[in-house]
């Protein structure tokens, strides 16, 4: 019985009831964890209730604490904000507030706690959970409450969740809202860029992070920032010589357009605050750089609108994982804050995550940045690295390689365009530049590198220059052109005659499946072709997001970005007739990852996949399903219901035959519709998780080449990862042998791996979308 929580358990039959609250700042996904939570009590047959405005709510009680019903979250993945409310409490911060909170969760029922909210709010929770005997006793002591009314509640069960904006706490790598925030920032600046690049001008703009400078970090290595200022790595007290030499430098380059980004709590070594206003008057000096410069301070804009679809899938998830670990938890366990760690939901415990957030700030106050850096997670300083590395380019000696160590670096793109291509190659090129390495351009994948061969050549391989690739964090597409064309199909001997002619010391593609596929032929072929004995090395790129060796490629964000808003609009399309239903066909080759991620981030109410199939029963369970859900419909709906179906699902079944069967079954009840977004999933520009991953994906395959040095051929054949592909998976980035991923792990036929990480999230969308169960197919 999921229901069986230790000591505290109730008796048989009655049901767990669990509050749900959002508190301290807003921000995107906060709905998503509601609307999980909700449902997902409900499912597990719990009585979810809601508290609204935070602590205030659970202080005030009366109506702030409602009961909440399956419909009543309908539609909330896509507003912004938190429809339940939040506030600063000064009550709660005392012990009587707290008493009246207890005294109004144990007239309510309630048995634990999930909060959504910031430090402040997950230490105020802990407090509460701390100090719960001895709240329950003096209610009992001052005759408030009985022996008897308190007797089920001797231990308040309580689970954290972070959604915050800043991505601010220790011990997660993304908290519930900070992509949104950072896709907001990237926007702003990606418009910034284009009038600033018009008149020449300099922007120093202002983005939020009082202890935390992730935002401002992420958005200078999503937009390529010439210079940015945090809290955790003040810099050199030459900053004010080394930035004007930075912005001087990317100037006579060629730049037309300056960008600095400011965190709001960005200061110098010695705890002076620095200011958009000193920044401006220093790029501003007549007799230093004399640039027009402006100041935009993006401010709440920065908090406002609906979540991108990564911050959806994070509020659901980890609201799922909460609603598990309260009906897990007993009196002993330790109270644990909902984590994710590259791509991984975790449990961790909550106090040391707060703690450890309170470190940085102290550190930072301290001046100890080093250890402010160490206590943050290492994909932080990991993208500070990164950022330094890409914008600094020729600008730091000791980062030059010897010249026997320097490499000639071909890149490819292969299969179709995704959004971050551009933005891997920029910063590759970049940081090869920074090396020494030459970094050339193989246009038009294998099919361009073959064309090269014959006596005319047009201009397929070619140098990359930095000021060519510079301006590409943000563009979508791909700008060295790509092919579907695989080496063995433009000729093996071609491609290593090319090569070999070219003296390329490594490879480097970024693509999708058939770039995996490219990488599998030329490893074969080094038998045969010893110029082909180079490290080659893969970055996965594709909306599919299908590549064995990691969960997560390049272009699949943006694309589930795209499609999250498709269906958005069209939801909205229907809010006038309300009664509709839209079958929406997606992309994702025999993969169902973007089409049952879209459905966790738009709540569809059914999603078909390959892996899955289709079949009778379950389109008639479907059918029967909505037929229902319209039958009791009184008007709650504000728009349409999804139905999400992958392009190769069923030869049969397609998106117009589900939605005709199902208007034909609806007698007029409902309508139904088909819709087939198409080549808009593949994006335009790319999203800010697409362009950093980018980043900090591609320095890393220009590193791993690197460790192969010039000329390897002799050593290259023995070893397993000189072909390789570098992905994330589970809780780290990793390369992956090419030959074990493709012997073992690669689902040939159908085009995807054996194993995919994602098949339980299709559970999730089932259940939150109070799909019927029906019998699966084996
Ligand atoms: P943000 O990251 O947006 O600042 P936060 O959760 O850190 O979010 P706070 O204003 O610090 O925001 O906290 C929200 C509420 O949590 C407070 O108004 C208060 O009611 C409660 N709270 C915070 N800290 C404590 C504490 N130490 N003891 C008791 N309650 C607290």
């Amino acid at each position: 019985n999921s229901n069986d929580a230790g000591d505290n358990a109730k008796p048989e039959g009655v049901k767990k009831k669990i509050a749900i609250m959002t508190s301290g700042g807003d921000s995107p996904g906060m709905n998503a964890v509601v609307r999980a939570c909700v449902r997902m009590s409900l499912y597990l047959g719990c009585q979810p209730f809601a508290v609204y405005e935070g602590y205030e709510g659970l202080v005030q009680g009366g109506d702030f604490i409602k009961k909440m019903e399956w419909h009543d979250v309908r539609g909330w993945l896509s507003e912004g904000g938190t429809l339940i409310g939040t506030a600063r409490c000064m009550a709660f911060y005392e012990r009587p507030g707290r008493l009246t909170a207890a005294k109004n969760m144990i007239l309510n029922g309630i048995d634990a706690l999930i909060i959504c909210g910031g430090d402040g709010s997950l230490t105020g929770a802990d407090k509460f959970r701390a100090e719960w005997p001895s709240l329950v006793e003096e209610l009992v002591a001052t005759g408030q409450l009985t022996a008897e009314q308190v007797k089920p509640y001797t231990h308040l069960n309580i689970v954290g969740l972070v959604g915050s904006i800043d991505n601010d706490l220790s011990g997660t790598d993304a908290t519930i809202g900070c992509y949104s925030a950072l896709a907001r920032i990237c926007e702003m600046v990606d418009y910034i860029e284009a009038t600033a690049s018009s008149h020449s001008r300099a922007f120093v703009i202002e983005v939020m992070g009082r202890h935390c400078g992730w935002l401002a970090l992420m958005a200078g290595v999503a937009t390529g920032a010439d210079f940015i200022f945090i809290p955790e790595k003040p810099r050199e007290d030459n900053w004010k010589d080394e930035m004007t030499s930075v912005i001087e430098k990317h100037r006579k380059l060629g730049k037309r357009k300056t960008i600095v980004i400011v965190a709001e709590g960005a200061q110098d070594r010695h705890g002076a605050k620095i200011t958009p206003n000193m920044l401006k008057d220093l790029l501003a000096d007549k007799n230093g750089l004399a640039l027009d410069t402006r100041i935009t301070t993006l401010g709440h804009v920065q908090r406002g609108g609906t979540a991108v679809a990564y911050d959806r899938m994070l509020g659901t998830l980890q609201g799922v994982e909460a609603v598990k670990a309260v009906l897990e938890a007993t009196p002993d366990t330790e109270t644990c804050v909902i984590a994710i760690t590259e791509n991984q939901i975790v449990r961790k415990p909550l106090m040391k995550a707060v703690q450890d957030t309170k470190e940085v700030a102290k550190a930072i106050d301290a001046q100890e940045f080093d250890r402010a850096m160490d206590l943050r997670d290492t994909e932080f300083s990991d993208q500070y690295k990164s950022y330094m590395m890409t914008t600094r380019v020729q600008l730091d000696q000791e980062l030059m390689l010897p010249e026997d160590k320097q490499m000639k670096i071909g890149f490819i793109n292969v299969g179709a365009p995704a959004g971050g291509m551009n933005a891997a190659v920029r910063a590759a090129v970049a940081y090869c530049l920074s090396r020494g390495h030459e970094a050339v351009a193989i246009h038009n994948g294998f099919a361009g590198l073959a064309r090269h061969h014959d006596d005319k050549p047009i201009g397929s391989i070619r140098p990359f220059h930095w000021l060519e690739v510079d301006n590409w964090a943000s563009k979508g597409g791909s700008e060295i052109g790509t092919n579907r064309e695989l080496p063995a199909e433009a000729g093996m001997d071609v491609v290593a005659d090319v090569i070999k002619k070219y003296e390329f010391d490594a490879l480097f593609l970024i693509g999708g499946f058939e770039a995996f596929h490219a990488v599998s032929q030329l490893r074969k072929a080094r038998e045969r072709y010893p110029s082909l004995c180079i490290p080659i090395t893969l970055l996965p790129a594709t909306i599919s997001n299908n590549v064995p060796g990691t969960e997560y490629s390049l272009g699949s964000d943006t694309c589930l970005n795209e499609l999250v808003n498709y269906c958005d609009k069209i939801k909205q399309s229907a809010s006038a007739t309300r009664r509709r239903v839209f079958v929406i066909e997606t992309q994702g080759g025999r993969s169902g990852y973007i089409a049952t991620l879209a459905g966790l981030g738009v709540g569809a109410s059914a999603v078909y996949t390959p892996e899955e199939g289709i079949s009778l029963e379950m389109l008639a369970a479907d059918v029967r399903h909505l037929k229902e859900v319209f039958a009791h419909d009184k008007g709650q709906s504000r728009a349409g219901r999804i139905i999400l179906i992958n392009e190769k699902t069923s030869k049969v079944y397609s998106a117009k035959l589900i939605a005709d069967i199902i208007r034909e079954e609806a007698h007029d009840r409902f309508e139904s519709r088909d819709s087939i977004p198409g080549h808009v999933q593949q994006g335009g520009v790319p999203s800010a998780m697409d362009r950093c991953r980018a980043v900090r994906l591609a320095i890393k395959c220009i590193q791993h080449l690197e460790t192969y040095g010039k000329k390897a051929h002799d050593k290259i054949r023995e070893d397993p990862m000189s072909a390789s592909v570098i992905g994330i998976e589970g809780a780290s980035v990793v390369f992956s042998p090419m030959k074990t991923l493709e012997e073992n792990e690669t689902d040939w036929p159908n085009r995807r791996p054996k194993e995919a990480y994602w098949t339980s999230m299709k559970e999730v969308v089932d259940i939150l979308g109070g799909r019927p169960t029906y019998q699966r197919p084996e």
